[in-house]
């Protein structure tokens, strides 16, 4: 389809995973798209490949969204590149080891936090200034912070804070008819998934989401392309459970 021509786009972390997904079905809606990504750089060059084979138009930048100057530099070349904003997806999160309370380290907490809560912060912010009426932003929390699940007091903590801002941000720019909503994915087939959860729970996931499977990316990419959409003008300070309706 091709809804969104005309529309610019930024994505963090659309180098792998649900941002991946998300860089792809946009730039297929008809959207040109800045993504961000970490330090992967031949994971976001084949995202570049599979969007120029499909006719589409995307620019990947390397910024570390742990560093505030890296993130405003991110907005500051889609800026250039783009000459104007309509839809933000903060989507990038930190990987991160399961770890009780007791046991984390301030810069991980730290670290976790600029990633996950404080980056999004900084997009949002440059969004409020800058952003066209009638602009989306979609930030990416986790079903996770539904339920107090041991050893992911930091990643949820983190995402509680995306969540709030979220809520905020929707209150205050919808004077302008932009939306602003959250997406929180249920058990998604990624990397971060493969390193944050046991061969055990792996395996037991399917079974307790009653749509019987692990999430794609894509399945996640399609609800924030319905927000994003014009389908979507008409939702904002929500939180959509993209799970399979695991609880
Ligand atoms: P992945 O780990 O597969 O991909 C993460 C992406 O974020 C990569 O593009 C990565 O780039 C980028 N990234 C990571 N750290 C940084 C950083 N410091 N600076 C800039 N970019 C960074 O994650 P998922 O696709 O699984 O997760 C996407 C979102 O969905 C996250 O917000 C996550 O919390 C959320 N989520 C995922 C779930 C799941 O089951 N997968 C469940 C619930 C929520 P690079 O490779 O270059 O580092």
């Amino acid at each position: 389809d091709i809804v969104l021509n005309g529309k610019t786009a930024v994505v963090t972390g659309g180098s792998r995973g649900i941002g991946r997904a998300i860089v792809e079905r946009l730039c297929r809606d008809g959207a040109r798209v800045v993504f961000g990504y970490g330090s992967n750089e031949a994971a976001a060059d084949e995202v570049l490949r599979t969007v120029a084979d499909a006719g589409g138009s995307a620019l990947a930048v390397r910024a570390d969204l742990s560093d505030p100057a890296q993130a405003e530099r991110l907005m500051a070349l889609a800026d250039e590149e783009l000459g104007g904003l309509d839809i933000l997806v903060n989507n990038a999160a930190a990987q991160f080891s399961p770890t009780p309370v007791a046991e984390i380290e301030l810069a991980d907490f730290d670290r976790i936090f600029a990633v996950n809560a404080r980056s999004v912060f900084l997009t949002v912010r440059h969004a409020a200034r800058t952003m066209r009426d009638g602009g989306r932003i979609v930030n990416i929390s986790s079903a996770a912070t539904a339920r107090a699940g041991r050893g992911t007091a930091a990643y949820v903590a983190s995402k509680g804070a995306l969540e709030q801002l979220t809520g905020v941000a929707a209150q205050e720019l919808g004077a302008r008819g932009i939306t602003v909503n959250t997406v929180s994915p249920g058990a998604t087939d990624t990397e971060l998934l493969l390193g944050t959860v046991t061969a055990d729970i792996l395996k037991a996931l399917p079974a307790m989401t009653p749509l019987g499977r692990l999430g794609e990316p894509a399945d996640v990419a399609d609800v924030v392309a319905f927000l994003v959409g014009p389908d979507g003008r008409w939702m904002t300070g929500q939180n959509l459970r993209a799970t399979g309706g695991l609880a």
